[in-house]
């Protein structure tokens, strides 16, 4: 499916609805976040509609990544931008709202701009069972 009509983000593709856009080709799209978390913050997505990053075809999905290398560069040069964290979430439990694979490109100026990703340790893993496992199914 290329187009759902559910979707606000295939509705911002196809500007049914208006969005601030500051790139785009027959492939892809960039517009900023409506609710931005820093100055800057852009979303990257593919025009057609693709459910996550891990359900997206490989060459769309390097043009959306390069458009991001590219956004992330200019957020640094024009917006004087000391950092950039690239985001993409996939399903709800990572906390994905709009299933329409998008990229976050949100420049970043200090610590605390508004933007802060917790890594919490996990403790008592045993990290030579859990690779083996991975490990199996990623050669299979
Ligand atoms: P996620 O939670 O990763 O699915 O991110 C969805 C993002 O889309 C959020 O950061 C929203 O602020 C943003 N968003 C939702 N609706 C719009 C819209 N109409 N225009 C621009 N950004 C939007
Ligand atoms: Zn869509």
């Amino acid at each position: 499916m290329d187009f759902d009509t559910n979707c606000i983000f295939c509705k911002i593709a196809n500007k049914v609805i208006p969005s601030t856009i500051i790139y785009e080709d027959e492939d892809v799209l960039a517009f900023l976040d409506v609710n931005p978390v820093t100055y800057g913050h852009t979303l990257v997505i593919p025009k057609k509609h693709y459910e996550s990053f891990l359900s997206c075809p490989k060459d769309v999905l390097h043009k959306a990544f390069d458009l991001a290398q590219r956004i992330g560069q200019v957020q640094i040069k024009q917006l004087g931008a000391k950092g950039v964290n690239i985001l993409t979430n996939c399903f709800e439990a990572a906390g994905q709202s709009i299933p329409h694979f998008h990229i976050h490109v949100i420049p970043r100026y200090e610590a605390n701009d508004g933007f802060k990703l917790e890594m919490k340790e996990l403790k008592n893993v045993n990290l030579p069972v859990l690779a083996a496992e991975l490990k199996e199914s990623l050669n299979k």
